[in-house]
């Protein structure tokens, strides 16, 4: 922070190293903390609950804030043609990731020896009463109380009423009927400086971070520790193998292919939010971070303001692999065998459906996953084999979490830039400047 740069201390040297470094160092110590120390370290997990609280507290305030300005700022011509695209594009790569997490089952072949695990069958049959149906997900995009919606961060169904409540600003601001005009102007206003000073507190929540990704990441590492191992390395192995195949063959190639954007200086602000995804597991936590990568690779406010929060929510390409690959885990686990080209066909729908309605919030992909296998007849029933696979899924979440949450807010931004450029909605000169 600018007014800190002059301190001395301990505080002064905190604020003027650069907050990227902060937060790696952060992310290195806890490792090692929570290897080294495991159950002893474990009375740190409030710090690390207060960075995710803090970026929830700011989660509904800025989705509401800058998709409300968001859609108030474009006609609605534009807006329909740039979120045309950016849903298509969504979509598209979600669908292909599930079938590169199928791909990875199919080559890993991961499955477990589920002779000893009736304890963990009994864990995970209390999952069981939280299934979804699809039906259900699309209809609780239309809220029946906005109020209700956002209490109980039904983040759907908030973007839903952001948008049309924006689209109504739109409307009323170009009114020819001046009472209308001057009040579509006022709200505007209102909405601007909110997103405005909601942007500022981001800023000073960031300051926080490094200290938060410390405790989270100790606190995985020292319950998960030696455990990721055997099959369940060989699923954790599948599930990154996926994200990696991913992140090149999707997004490098859609941003330096499709894009035309020199993919080195994309990286340097397309990580940001990649780390932080990583260490939060929450791709709604991660949206301030991923807001401001977007605005400094030059994209318009127009563009990313939708985009962003609506990726952050529909757009799930990490929980699409990472169901794919932990469907067919359970099915070789319970000895159903690999699947049919027919059932694939199943989970590739249904597996996109489950990452548009998967919450961005730490492990919301493994309720999801429930649907998944429901839809494949591998439905997880009390003291059932398939629950005792689904259990051990369960164990090792945290980190398969890390690594999908990572890959979704990558998807969003690599989305968000190239449709952007493509739409001449970009400001090129933030990239001749860095480049040079
Ligand atoms: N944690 C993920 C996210 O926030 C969702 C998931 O659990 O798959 O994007």
């Amino acid at each position: 922070m600018s007014e800190q740069k002059k301190k001395g201390g301990l505080l002064g040297w905190y604020f003027n190293f650069n907050l990227l470094y902060r937060i790696l160092i952060g992310l290195v110590l806890g490792i090692i903390l929570g290897l080294v120390l495991r159950e002893k370290i474990l009375w740190i997990a409030p710090f690390g609950d207060i960075f995710v609280r803090l970026l929830k507290m700011i989660m509904m305030p800025i989705i509401l804030s800058t998709l409300i300005v968001g859609a108030s700022s474009v006609s609605p011509a534009s807006l329909g043609k740039v979120g045309i695209r950016v849903i298509i594009f969504y979509l598209a790569t979600s669908a292909f990731a599930v079938v590169i997490g199928l791909l990875m089952g199919t080559i890993f072949q991961p499955s477990a020896d589920l002779s000893s695990i009736e304890q963990l069958a009994a864990n995970a049959a209390a999952r069981t009463a939280e299934n979804v149906k699809v039906s259900t997900i699309i209809l609780n995009i239309v809220p029946t109380s906005i109020a209700s919606a956002i209490v109980s961060e039904n983040v759907l169904a908030v973007i839903f009423f952001a948008l049309v409540f924006g689209l109504g600003i739109s409307y009323a601001k170009g009114s020819d009927d001046p009472r209308l005009k001057h009040a579509g102007e006022v709200v505007f206003s209102f909405w601007e400086g909110v997103a405005e000073v909601i942007t500022m507190v981001i800023k000073w929540i960031m300051e926080y971070a490094p200290i938060g990704v410390l405790a989270l990441v100790s606190v995985v590492f020292a319950t998960n520790g030696p455990k990721v191992i055997g099959s369940l390395g060989v699923v954790t192995a599948a599930c990154f193998t996926g994200y990696a195949i991913h992140v090149v063959f999707v997004y490098f190639a859609l941003v330096k292919f499709y894009g035309r954007l020199p993919l080195g200086r994309y990286l340097k602000d397309a990580k940001d939010p990649f780390i932080t995804a990583f260490v939060t597991r929450s791709s709604n936590g991660t949206l301030p971070v991923t807001m401001k990568s977007a605005a400094n690779l030059g994209v318009s406010k127009e563009v990313y303001s939708f985009s962003l929060p609506l990726g952050a929510t529909i757009n799930m390409d990490g929980t699409a692999i990472y169901q794919g690959v932990c469907a067919t885990f359970i099915a070789l686990s319970v000895g159903r065998g690999m699947f049919s080209l027919q059932e694939m066909g199943v989970i590739v729908l249904t597996a996109t459906l489950a990452s548009i309605g998967t919450a961005g919030v730490p492990g919301a992909g493994a309720i999801m996953l429930l649907m998944v296998l429901d839809a494949v007849g591998l439905p997880v029933t009390a003291g059932s084999l398939v629950a005792g696979a689904y259990a051990m899924i369960l164990g090792i979440d945290a980190i398969l979490d890390m690594g999908r949450t990572a890959l979704n807010v990558s998807g969003d931004l690599a989305c968000t830039a190239c449709v952007s450029k493509k739409m001449g909605l970009m400001d090129m000169s933030k990239w001749e400047k860095k480049s040079a």
